[in-house]
């Protein structure tokens, strides 16, 4: 099949179809889901929908390519990867219209991330030639050992909704570079983007069957086939921990080599000796990149008591001049959130905060109209236990609470099962970095709003995840470690 969709503003046709051995095709049931648009829950695109045989048949054709990919020259697997972030790069904006269309971003974070996305192609491009190995003497000598590394096999990656390209450039960038063949499967909600990529792989020369897509309805039942699939040898995951602890479970049967990304709930620090405005400005990036759609979104400010009241003051002013509309709009710098169950959360989160005894400096109220809306929220007053500090609120929702001394903020911030991020405003760098040292998470941003960056290691402890993404570490997820031993 050759189905694909005309959206506007988008030059060539986004394919709709299964992903599988290099060719598209319908869904063996020949079923198909509704791709809806956030900003009115119109129809957008109707993309086939994946059964399990659909994935057993995707994980033949990765299993039927393994053999080859892995032999593939280092140089050959960087060049297409250094090819297809060329093209992405090319079709930059149209990658970023379709993202927002799908997703619901607002244009500039889209284009944020299609340079972020990219950039995972162009990193482990580079990390594809330097994989490497050693040769030692054993200590009573004699007996030498050669370390080589080598792909883990097949691999199942599952992604999320808030970064349709990046979620998936970051996975796939290692796989490639390692010389792993894969199996996608996209969210529900945005599987338009990794179609579109699947084809700029095709394009830049990735063989048939290294990649296949299988978007699907039934995302329980065709992950855990995948999974239960012999031939299947590594799951990388980015979504809630809910279903990361599923997934882990299922590794366990066939002891999967598991990367997990999972929920955050960061703290925001802002000390009293801070720069405010810097303070300010973070805290936009923070949370309100991707319109707080991110695992990395501060989920929770704690402003040392002194500066709190102005702290507050400016972001509420901040936030109350953003531009909500639909992510297409020219001007725009909120979109709508992802779907009605996202805004339906947000919504409860501030209605049960504010119950709980917080006060809304501004936002708060999920407007009426067509659309998944919600508008920039402050809160202060925020009671400790109320649900916009211990939920993960995945929104435009800024709630702000107090703290006097350090021991305090780490406390506070330490108070949550969750650890991927963490950010600290403050003047002194040697009490940032005394900060960032006994904050349980696995990133840190001093005097920064963000952290993401292909060139460094993502990711989380507790229950954030297992594994890095990104940095020299990324690519070793997808390597095994084999050692030859023989007498010389
Ligand atoms: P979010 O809360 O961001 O939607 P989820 O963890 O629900 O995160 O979804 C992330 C990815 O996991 C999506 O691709 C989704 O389809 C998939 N997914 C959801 N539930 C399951 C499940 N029970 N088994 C396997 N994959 C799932």
């Amino acid at each position: 099949m050759t189905s694909s969709v005309r959206l506007t503003g988008i030059e060539s046709p986004v394919p709709t179809g299964l992903f599988v051995g290099g060719e598209w095709r319908a869904a063996s049931s020949g079923a198909t889901f509704d791709v809806l648009d956030p900003a009115d829950g119109s129809l957008l695109a109707q993309v086939a929908d994946g059964t399990t045989d659909d994935v057993t048949a995707a994980v033949d054709a990765a299993a039927a390519a393994l053999p080859g990919f892995a032999a593939t020259p280092p140089r050959q697997r960087s060049e297409m990867l250094r090819r297809a972030f060329q093209i992405m790069t090319d079709r930059a904006d149209e990658f970023a219209r379709l993202m927002s269309l799908e997703n619901g971003k607002a244009l500039p974070d889209a284009k944020a991330e299609l340079t972020y996305a990219a950039e995972f192609f162009r990193w482990f491009a580079e990390e594809a030639v330097r994989i490497d190995g050693d040769y030692r003497v054993a200590p009573a000598g004699g007996t030498r050992t050669v370390v080589t590394h080598q792909p883990v096999g097949v691999c199942l990656l599952v992604t999320p909704w808030n970064f349709p390209a990046a979620m998936l450039t970051r996975k796939l960038g290692p796989a490639i570079a390692a010389g792993c063949t894969s199996v996608v499967k996209p969210a529900e909600d945005t599987p338009l983007t990794a179609l579109l990529l699947a084809q700029v792989l095709t394009e830049a020369g990735v063989p048939d069957g290294v990649v296949n897509v299988v978007p699907t309805m039934d995302a329980k039942e065709v992950v855990a086939t995948a999974m239960a699939d012999p031939r299947l040898r590594k799951i990388s995951f980015t979504g809630s921990t809910e279903v990361g602890k599923v997934l882990l479970k299922q590794a366990a049967d066939q002891v999967l080599v598991s990367s997990m990304e999972l929920g955050g709930n960061a703290p925001f620090v802002v000390c009293a000796d801070a720069d405010l405005d810097a303070a300010v400005d973070g805290a936009m990036l923070a949370k309100m990149r991707n319109g707080g759609e991110a695992c990395t979104a501060a989920n929770r400010f704690y402003v040392q008591a002194p500066v709190a009241e102005a702290f507050a003051g400016k972001l509420a002013e901040r936030m109350a001049a953003m531009t909500t509309g639909r992510g297409t709009d020219e001007g725009v710098t909120l979109g709508p959130l992802v779907n009605e169950e996202t805004v339906a959360k947000v919504d409860r989160i501030v209605t049960d905060t504010v119950g709980a005894g917080a006060r809304v400096l501004t936002g708060g109220t999920r407007p009426q109209g067509p659309g998944f809306f919600y508008p920039p929220t402050v809160l202060v007053d925020v009671p400790v236990g109320a649900p916009a500090l211990t939920e993960e609120t995945f929104g435009p929702v800024a709630p702000i609470t107090t703290f006097d001394t350090d021991e305090q903020a780490l406390a506070l911030a330490n108070a949550t099962p969750f650890g991927l991020v963490a950010y600290v405003f403050t003047g002194d760098l040697a009490r940032g970095l005394r900060l960032a040292e006994a904050l349980e998470s696995g990133m840190v941003g001093i005097n920064r709003g963000v952290v993401s960056d292909p060139a460094a290691p993502f990711g989380g402890v507790k229950q954030s995840g297992l594994g890095r993404e990104g940095g020299h570490e990324g690519i070793g997820e997808y390597l095994t470690t084999k050692y030859v031993s023989f007498p010389l």
